[in-house]
C-alpha cells in the first residue's frame, strides 16, 4: 500500500515556473484530447499502451509540442483517470443490481460482467452504466508526470536539495530548488500553483513508523462525530480538536469572504468612475487567490492530522473496527452548494473514510461496514426511538438520557452480525424491522396500573432482553 508526500519548491525563480507552466499547459491538451477521444464508451477496453501505439502511428503526436516520454506518461496518467471514472460509476450499477434483481445467479452474472469491463454486452447493465457514467472533460491544465528515470536530485554546497526535471527541450534540464531534505523518489506528480511547484510522490506505506505499530484486540463501533472525529462504543472520544478546527476555519472563511466582497464592491465602483487602475490594482493586490489556497491547504493538512491520528488511537484499542460506510451517504456536490460548513463537514466525512480503511489495512485492523440506519435515534438499551437534544438522546421508556453519540457506537457495534439488517437492507425496512423489535420490547413491559406483584414478575421477564 502506498501513501502519497508532498515537496514544495522554495524560491523558485519566474522564469523556471513559467516554463513549467507552459509544459503544464501543452500536456493539458494532450489530456483533453485523451478525454474527447476515449472518455466514454470508445475508451473502454483499450490500454494506455495500445493508445500510445496509436498516437505515434497517427501522427498525433506532433500537436502538442512536448517530449516524447512527457505525452506518453500524461496519457497513460488520463487514461488512469478516466478508468477512476467508470469505476465510481459502478458502484451505483451495483447498487441497483442488489436493489432491483433477486435471483442470485442473475446478479453473479451481471457483477462479474462489469468487473470485467463487458457491460456492454448485457442490455440492462449498459443502461444502468450509460446512466451512472457521464462523459468526463479534462480540467486538469497545471500538472506535469515525471517518469521514475527521467528525474534526479542533487544537493548543493549549503545542503539544499535540488530536483531536475525535463523541461520543452531535450537534454535541458529544469532544476527546482526543494523546501526539504528528503528526496521524491518514484514516479512524480508536479502540480503547479500560485507561482510555486508541489512535487507529489508515493512511498511504501510499510516503510512508515505508524505502520509498524500493531493494532488492539477489541471489537469496536464508532460513530462519526462533529465536534470529534469519532466516538467509540466504549464511551472515549478520539479527536477532540475537530470542532475547533472546522469552526474556526468557517469563521475565518465567511470573515474574509465579507471582506473580500467589500473590496469588490470598491473595485466596482472604481472602475464604473472610470479609475481602472484603482480597480485593476486591488484586483492584482487584494483579490488575489494565491494566499488563499495556501491558507486552505494549510488547514487541511491540520484536519487531515487530527483524523489520522484518531484513527490510529481507535485501532491502537481494536483489531475490529466496525463504522458507518461514510462513502455511502455523500450528499452530491450540487446540494452542497456554497455553504461553508457543509461542504467543510462533507470533506471531513471524506477523509475520515479514506483514514478508517487506510489505517486498518496498514496496522492489519479489520474494518467492517454497517448499515447505520437509524442508530443515532434509538435507545441502544431498548430499541425505542428516543428523542434528541442537542448532544444527548432521551429514552422516554427507560427514563435514561445517554451521550448521543456513545448510544450511536454501541447501536453500530450491535449492527455487526444483525440478522436482519444488512448492510444494504433499504432505509423504510431498516425502520420498520426497528420499530417491530420496539414494540416487542414494550409489549413485554408491564401495564402502568399492574399491580406490584405483577410488575415484578414481568419485569424478570423483560431483562434479558434490555440486556442483550
Ligand atoms: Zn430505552
Amino acid at each position: 500500500m502506498k501513501v502519497t508526500r508532498i515537496a514544495y519548491s522554495h524560491r523558485l525563480n519566474v522564469g523556471k515556473y513559467q516554463a513549467l507552466a507552459e509544459q503544464a499547459q501543452r500536456l493539458g491538451a494532450v489530456r483533453g484530447e485523451v478525454w474527447q477521444r476515449y472518455g466514454s464508451i470508445a475508451g473502454s477496453g483499450l490500454t494506455d499502451r495500445q493508445v500510445r501505439d496509436r498516437w505515434l502511428a497517427e501522427g498525433i503526436h506532433h500537436r502538442f509540442g512536448v517530449l516524447a516520454n512527457a505525452w506518453k506518461e500524461t496519457v497513460r496518467d488520463a487514461m488512469a483517470d478516466i478508468a477512476a471514472t467508470r469505476e465510481s460509476a459502478k458502484v451505483p450499477v451495483r447498487r441497483a443490481i442488489l436493489r432491483h434483481i433477486s435471483d442470485q445467479k442473475e446478479q453473479k452474472r451481471l457483477f462479474s460482467l462489469l468487473k470485467a469491463d463487458r457491460w456492454a454486452d448485457d442490455p440492462y447493465l449498459s443502461r444502468l452504466m450509460r446512466s451512472h457514467w457521464r462523459r468526463g472533460h479534462n480540467r486538469t491544465h497545471n500538472q506535469i508526470v515525471v517518469r521514475a528515470d527521467q528525474h534526479h536530485t542533487q544537493a548543493d554546497e549549503g545542503g539544499r536539495l535540488w530536483l531536475a526535471v525535463p523541461g520543452l527541450v531535450r537534454r535541458q534540464m529544469v532544476r527546482i530548488p526543494l523546501n526539504t531534505t528528503v528526496a521524491p523518489t518514484g514516479t512524480l506528480r508536479l502540480i503547479l500553483r500560485g507561482g510555486r511547484v508541489e512535487i507529489h510522490y508515493q512511498i511504501d506505506a510499510a516503510s512508515m513508523k505508524t505502520s509498524q505499530r500493531p493494532c488492539g484486540t477489541a471489537t469496536l463501533g464508532v460513530d462519526k462525530g462533529y465536534t470529534e472525529v469519532l466516538t467509540d462504543s466504549d464511551g472515549n472520544h478520539h479527536g477532540d480538536g475537530l470542532g475547533h478546527l472546522l469552526s474556526a476555519e468557517s469563521d475565518r472563511i465567511r470573515e474574509r469572504n465579507r471582506r473580500r466582497a467589500k473590496l469588490r464592491s470598491i473595485a466596482n465602483t472604481a472602475a464604473r468612475r472610470g479609475d481602472q487602475a484603482k480597480a485593476e490594482r486591488i484586483a492584482v493586490n487584494n483579490l488575489g487567490t494565491i494566499k488563499r489556497d495556501r491558507q486552505a491547504a494549510r488547514h487541511q493538512a491540520r484536519v487531515r492530522t487530527e483524523i489520522f491520528t484518531a484513527v490510529h488511537r481507535v485501532v491502537d484499542k481494536a483489531a475490529v473496527v466496525v463504522a458507518e460506510d461514510l462513502t455511502r451517504t455523500f450528499t452530491g456536490r450540487k446540494q452542497l452548494g456554497r455553504n461553508t460548513n457543509r461542504r467543510l463537514a462533507a470533506w471531513t466525512k471524506g477523509v475520515t473514510a479514506q483514514a478508517l480503511k487506510n489505517v486498518s489495512e496498514r496496522r492489519g485492523s479489520a474494518l467492517v461496514h454497517v448499515n447505520a440506519a437509524y442508530t443515532s435515534q434509538v435507545c441502544h438499551r431498548c430499541g425505542c426511538f428516543g428523542r434528541r437534544a442537542g448532544d444527548r438522546l432521551h429514552c422516554t421508556l427507560c427514563g435514561v438520557v445517554w451521550q448521543a453519540d456513545v448510544n450511536a457506537a454501541i447501536n453500530v457495534l450491535r449492527r455487526h452480525g444483525d440478522p436482519d439488517i444488512t448492510l444494504h437492507t433499504p432505509h423504510r425496512a431498516v425502520r420498520q424491522i426497528v420499530q417491530a423489535r420496539a414494540d416487542r420490547h414494550r409489549s413485554r413491559l408491564p401495564l402502568p396500573d399492574s399491580s406490584p406483584a405483577r410488575r415484578a414478575e414481568s419485569e424478570s421477564s423483560a431483562l434479558p432482553i434490555s440486556e442483550q
